[in-house]
């Protein structure tokens, strides 16, 4: 059964807010950023491709990512449950609903990213993981650590990128 998003928690009055809290910008550079905390795989010569033991580095790489971009998330909400109304200023209150909209953007750009990361890993323990959807050749160890959800070889995204560009105009 797929456990459902958690909903959010009840709201609670806020308790006296802290000081002001400090605006410090969530340096958050989500998004479409490559998980980038691995050890690189190196294949012994003969090590056939995707192995049970490049199947677990990659599952890995994979639950590291996820958790990561699951504790981005919670960041985010709890900022914005902790900045929320503490501004009385229209003028703050502005630069604040402009920075929530930025901040929900980019939660719901890691929430996809979290989701393509299930499939993922779905695929990896079907043992279905690796192999370019479109033309079937092996995507390659070094381009799947640097994108672990690929599902194309460069050659065939490369071509899809240029078809979309065309299509868009
Ligand atoms: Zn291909």
């Amino acid at each position: 059964m797929a456990t459902k998003a958690k909903t959010p928690a009840k709201k609670t009055k806020k308790a006296a807010p802290k000081s002001k809290a400090s605006s410090k910008k969530a340096a958050a550079a989500a998004g479409d950023s490559a998980f980038r905390n691995y050890t690189p795989y190196e294949p012994k010569k003969s090590e056939i491709y995707m192995n049970d033991q490049q199947l677990v580095h990659f599952k890995q790489i994979l639950m590291n990512w996820r958790q990561e971009l699951m504790e981005e998330v919670d960041r985010t909400v709890h900022h914005m449950q902790d900045e929320a109304a503490n501004f009385p200023d229209p003028a703050d209150r502005a630069t604040q609903e402009e920075e929530f909209s930025i901040e929900l953007r980019t939660r719901d750009r890691e929430r996809k990213l979290i989701k393509k990361i299930d499939q993922t890993m779905e695929r990896v323990d079907q043992e279905d993981y690796g192999y370019c959807d479109t033309c079937g050749i092996e995507i390659g160890l070094r381009r799947l650590e640097a994108r672990p959800t690929a599902t194309q070889c460069v050659d065939c995204k490369s071509l899809d990128e240029i078809k979309e560009k065309q299509i868009r105009g």
